[in-house]
């Protein structure tokens, strides 16, 4: 019986990120230009078990990094800030 409600809120979630991504909500600029990580999507459960759709988004951070030997701006998660594979401009 879980294992039914889980395919079956996988599918919802499926179906809101081809909705969002269909009609252009707010995805893309939640994305680390190094590791492409972005947003992923899922289901939010109320305490009275009402279940909508919801989206998780990266903590992405606009820094000044160094890209090809200049200074640029750019949208990192702060997992690459924190493992230190963007060099700081
Ligand atoms: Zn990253």
């Amino acid at each position: 019986m879980v294992g039914a409600v889980k395919s079956e809120n996988n599918q919802k979630a499926k179906q809101f990120k081809s909705y969002l991504i269909t009609h252009g909500k707010g995805t893309e600029m939640a994305k680390c230009s190094y590791c492409d990580k972005g947003v992923s999507f899922g289901i939010k459960v109320s305490h009275s078990h009402r279940r909508s759709n919801r989206m998780w988004k990266p903590n992405i951070k606009r820094v000044a990094a160094v890209v090809d030997g200049s200074p640029r701006r750019v949208h990192v998660c702060t997992r690459c800030l924190r493992d230190g594979k963007v060099v700081r401009a």
